[in-house]
């Protein structure tokens, strides 16, 4: 902890420590939410003091900035220790304990809440400030989208020295940030242009090109030069040359995630190099990505929360011969209103059976139907993996009828389309290293808890589940 916190500073840092101690003897997790919670009650100018003489980079964005926090940390670790709040914890509660328990003066990677990104930079001062996107985000809870960037403008205008990284190919995080004194322009690419279709300066329509993006109506809002972008699997960075990024994290996306980590660990004093290198030691962020053998078959679990995230993921699911298991909640952490289902394209799915889960799989199943996605339903985690396992290597073609979803329990009796066709399409099976399928699981915030929580004790099991793979039923 750095010596130059206040005696109160320091009080509240340790109570905060014995909340969290006693929120976890009480089994609330780790507690270090609830730890950072009660510092900052007694303490509300603690975040500034943790953040005092250090190295800070602030990564904010509607998608991909935990990702991007857990890439920028392991290139600064060639540094030395990170501060750095992983799992998800990025409000200024959150933001406390990953601060306190690092070494005093050590760089700090931190993830931020849209929302909260002006609180935590008044407070932190950042060297460094990642903008990676913006678009709609649980309707209840956030803020519209140009609300938001308006809001970050505002942030932008007062970070004096900083150097803001931002993406060029966002039309509103660019509008948020062309006036900032230090700006690095990244083209991390647009995967959902459909709240960027008017323009946040004059409200004019945006036109889209091969080249770029600009202002129709001229009022000067355009795709700004990129310093860096990515080309193939390689960081192009005028004048400092060309880095291979090799991620172990699958998707596009990632890459632009990396490229922009790369640009912030760039500023922060990490060679480009050193950065790319360390970030390609990434092989899962908070349980995404990782694939956990569970029984015969392998579930890879993958996160979204939004129409952009899932239309993302779409791009990274293993051939359509694989059922996907789809998993969704509507608690207060996912936002009540699961209505941006419809704005998702699941048509894009077509040909491909789905799984419907999780406690909203009803919605779901509705969403799927109107898209014309083949799809069978099982609340249960396991069940749910069951089933697309019985499913595995069929395809969907016409042979599986939509809407088997009336009663979960009818999924028994309907046989596979290769049953039907009497062909094995088995053989066009994806396999991961040891031969086993992967079923590739999206859900949404708390529904990707629980299949994590699901998976954990067949993921743990002893390793005898590699060799001998242990019936789910
Ligand atoms: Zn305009």
């Amino acid at each position: 902890m750095a010596p130059a916190l206040s005696l109160r500073s320091r009080a509240a840092a340790r109570a905060g420590g014995w909340a969290a101690e006693a929120s976890r003897r009480l089994g609330g997790g780790e507690g270090l939410v609830i730890g950072g919670r009660v510092s900052l009650a007694l303490d509300p100018s603690l975040l500034a003091g943790l953040s005092r003489d250090r190295a800070v980079a602030l990564v904010s964005g509607t998608n991909g900035k935990t990702t991007t926090t857990r890439l920028l940390a392991s290139a600064l670790m060639e540094l030395g220790p990170v501060a750095h709040n992983s799992g998800g914890a990025n409000l200024p509660s959150g933001l406390v304990p990953a601060l306190a328990g690092s070494p005093a003066g050590s760089p700090a990677a931190l993830e931020v809440d849209e929302g909260w990104l002006g609180a935590v930079a008044d407070a932190v001062s950042p060297g460094c400030v990642v903008l990676l996107n913006l678009s709609r985000d649980q309707l209840d809870r956030v803020s519209e989208v140009r609300n938001v960037a308006s809001r970050w403008r505002s942030v932008v205008e007062r970070l004096g020295h900083a150097v803001v990284v931002a993406n060029a190919d966002d039309p509103m995080v660019v509008w948020a940030s062309r006036d900032a004194a230090h700006v690095r322009w990244v083209a991390g690419g647009q995967s959902w242009r459909e709240d960027a279709a008017g323009c946040p300066s004059c409200s004019g329509r945006i036109d889209y090109d091969s080249e770029g993006w600009r202002c129709g109506t001229g009022c000067g809002l355009e795709r700004p030069a990129p310093a860096a972008w990515v080309s193939g699997s390689q960081l192009v960075v005028p004048g400092k040359g060309n880095h291979s990024i090799e991620l172990a994290l699958p998707g596009r996306f990632n890459l632009a995630n990396a490229a922009m980590a790369a640009v912030a660990a760039a500023e922060m004093g990490v060679p480009l190099e050193r950065a790319t290198a360390a970030m390609s030691q990434v092989t899962g962020v908070d349980g995404r990505y990782e694939v956990t053998a569970a029984g015969g078959i392998s579930a890879r679990l993958l996160l979204a929360k939004n129409p952009a995230g899932w239309a993302e993921l779409f791009d990274v699911l293993t051939e359509d011969v694989a059922p996907a298991v789809f998993a969704i909640n509507a608690r207060v952490a996912d936002g009540r209103d699961p209505s941006w289902l419809w704005d998702v394209p699941f048509e894009r799915l077509a040909g491909r059976l789905v799984v419907a889960s999780g406690e909203r799989w009803r919605d779901l199943a509705v969403r799927l139907r109107y898209a014309g996605v083949d799809h069978v339903c099982a609340p249960d985690p396991l069940a749910s993996l069951e089933l697309a396992a019985e499913h595995y290597g069929t395809g969907t073609g016409a042979a599986v009828q939509v809407d088997r979803c009336a009663d979960p329990g009818v999924r028994r009796d309907f046989r596979s389309a290769s049953d039907r066709e009497g062909e094995g399409r088995a053989e066009r099976a994806v396999a991961d290293d040891r031969g086993r399928r992967i079923v590739d699981v999206v859900a949404n915030y708390t529904a990707f808890q629980r299949y994590r929580a699901a998976l954990r004790p067949l993921r743990d099991a002893p390793r005898l589940a590699d060799q001998a793979p242990v019936s789910l039923k």
